[in-house]
């Protein structure tokens, strides 16, 4: 557990999940639909896709000010 770095409310324990079948990653900035996000600055996947469910990683959020923290 722990507390939102931004407001300081306890985070609640959750998970980030895809919607559909795709996976969630991370980059400096969101590659266009054309680039290989691969590519991209700073490019780290944080879920590999996975077939027949949703793809997901525990996350913590704060319903207070919406901020999501998430390990990966
Ligand atoms: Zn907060």
């Amino acid at each position: 557990m722990g507390c939102c770095s931004v407001c300081g409310t306890e985070l609640e324990n959750g998970y980030l999940f895809s919607t559909k079948d795709g996976a969630f990653s991370f980059a400096d900035e969101v590659p266009s639909a054309l680039e290989n996000a691969r590519k991209a600055p700073g490019f780290t996947e944080v879920t590999s896709l996975r077939i027949g469910g949703r793809a997901s990683v525990p996350a913590q959020m704060c319903r207070k000010c919406k901020t999501l923290l998430v390990r990966c």
